[in-house]
């Protein structure tokens, strides 16, 4: 049956907006993990990277395009040759790429950023864009800090851009100033104005400095847009980015209200969810809307009394529609290679060789005789303890000695670099002196600015996962560490940061 609906292109940007959260830097085989589950889900475009940002950007890009092929592929690319080349050439292997090229178009960005008349704006967005529509048919163009716009200048720069082949045209709320009556009324004025816009697919980008990124994008949708730029969980550079689960449900949830219908599997979405907090160590509040652990708990026994007498009454959507209380399938210590293989291949990771799958299975046989059963999640956290590409420092043995009255004390030995060194100190409690010995060791001075334990599944067998976050003059670090001890995953968060900082280059800009 064909559908009377517009189809709403949905473009998720987690590896690329969602990784320039400070300290949420994925490698490139955790962006080749996310890219499979989203290209599972049904996403249309995957923005896997900025390809001219670092030679570690490159390489991310590059690897989505060669294993991703139902989804188009795209990389980021100011309006400059440069950009431009090093984009097709990461892309080269996409079986559908796209380059998407952006130039600032506000007064404040234009006299102050990039010091130019908005002619020679107009020219280089042009020139921009014929040039990578000499590599790809598919080319995006963004008016960076577009709902600060002049909107006479606007019209003039979007007609140009279409004239010279870009396919979609992006209108991003960069600094997330808009609210959703404004956004949206741009869209429907640039539809009205530009002569050519019919040939172009309108699309948006919010962020939630307000907390109004969905909203803002919804009310696009209402005035023309097709196609939304969102990212997991929300991620995304300071407040984040319109989040792909919220938007993709409530076009769901309100088919009776939005033109548009996605082509996203949601039930995709808790499993991607959950990988992608698994990858950058940001945990997802409880009461998150769709993702949180509380999202679908009824707490209030006249709910609870109602969803049992007749379930719509107080839930507009299922649980199982999004994901929860799937892929449950529980793995124990009797569970042999190939069952773990495959439950793996499920999960969308694949070993690129016999090592690299001896080393996760190993792990999980020692997760295995700590603990009962073994959930989809805790698989996800092995192959990352796993997967590091740095490991500078490693955990050896770890002694705590706690007693009420009297100051813990940790004595712990590490791997530096192949290297056994030890080191003893007191804290005011066990996580703290275990902290204290590493920096007698590394002699870091990073300063622990956030520390959080989240268990991974239920029960008191649970591995907990702990995230540390350090930060010195300004560069940050995530490190993640998972374990049935939490203080073992405290010195292996602890440890995963320091170690991707000891691998990591920060150089990004973007919209
Ligand atoms: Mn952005």
């Amino acid at each position: 049956m064909q559908s009377e609906k517009d189809k709403l292109v949905i473009f998720d940007t987690t590896l690329r907006d969602g990784e320039q959260s400070p300290g949420a830097s994925m490698s490139k085989e955790e962006k080749v993990r996310i890219a499979k589950l989203l290209e599972r889900m049904g996403v249309d475009v995957i923005e896997a990277g900025f390809a001219i940002a670092s030679p570690g950007d490159f390489a991310a890009v590059q690897a989505v395009a060669q294993t991703v092929k139902d989804s188009t592929v795209c990389s980021l690319a100011r309006a400059v040759k440069g950009d431009i080349l090093r984009a097709s050439e990461a892309l080269r292997h996409a079986r559908a790429p796209r380059i998407h090229t952006f130039i600032a178009t506000s007064p404040i960005h234009m006299q102050y950023k990039l010091q130019m008349e908005p002619e020679a704006v107009l020219q280089q967005a042009v020139e921009a864009v014929k040039l990578a529509r000499q590599f790809t048919d598919d080319v995006e163009f963004s008016l960076e800090d577009g709902s600060r716009s002049e909107p006479q200048f606007m019209y003039r720069i979007i007609e140009a851009v279409i004239n010279a082949g870009a396919g979609t045209i992006n209108i991003p709320d960069t600094v997330g100033y808009g609210e959703p009556s404004g956004y949206g009324a741009i869209f429907k004025r640039v539809i009205e104005k530009v002569p050519n816009a019919e040939r172009a697919i309108f699309s948006t980008h919010c962020h939630n400095d307000l907390g109004l990124a969905v909203a803002n994008s919804l009310s696009a949708v209402m005035h023309g847009a097709r196609q939304v730029e969102c990212t997991i969980n929300g991620l995304g550079e300071r407040a984040g980015n319109c989040a792909l689960e919220e938007i993709v449900m409530a076009v769901r949830t309100r088919q009776d209200l939005y033109p548009v219908e996605t082509g996203i599997d949601t039930t995709h979405i808790v499993p991607t969810s959950r990988l992608v907090t698994a990858v950058t160590g940001f945990a997802v509040q409880p009461n998150k809307a769709i993702v949180g652990a509380n999202a679908f708990a009824h707490e209030s026994g006249i709910h609870q009394d109602g969803i049992l007498k007749h379930r719509e009454t107080y839930e507009i959507m299922r649980a199982e529609a999004v994901g929860w209380g799937q892929n449950r399938l529980v793995l124990g210590k009797h569970s042999g290679r190939a069952a773990v293989k495959e439950r793996y291949q499920t999960l969308g990771v694949e070993f690129s060789d016999p090592d690299a799958f001896n080393r996760v299975f190993q792990l999980f046989k020692e997760l295995a005789d700590k603990k009962h059963e073994i959930f989809d999640e805790d698989l996800h956290s092995l192959i990352s303890g796993a997967t590091k590409s740095v490991e500078l420092y490693q955990l050896h043995d770890l002694e705590i000695r706690s007693k009420s009255g009297t100051n813990p004390q940790a004595q712990l030995r590490l791997l530096v670099d192949g290297e056994l060194q030890s080191a003893t100190a007191e804290g005011s409690g066990p996580v703290d002196a275990a902290f204290k010995a590493i920096e007698l060791i590394v002699d870091s001075h990073f300063e622990l600015q956030v520390y959080s334990v989240n268990a991974v599944t239920e029960g008191t067998d649970a591995q907990g996962t702990v995230t540390v976050r350090l930060e010195k003059e300004g560069r940050l670090a995530n490190g993640i560490g998972a374990d049935t001890d939490i203080l073992v995953s405290s010195v292996k968060a602890y440890l995963d940061a320091l170690n991707s900082l000891a691998g990591i280059d920060h150089n990004r800009s973007g919209i």
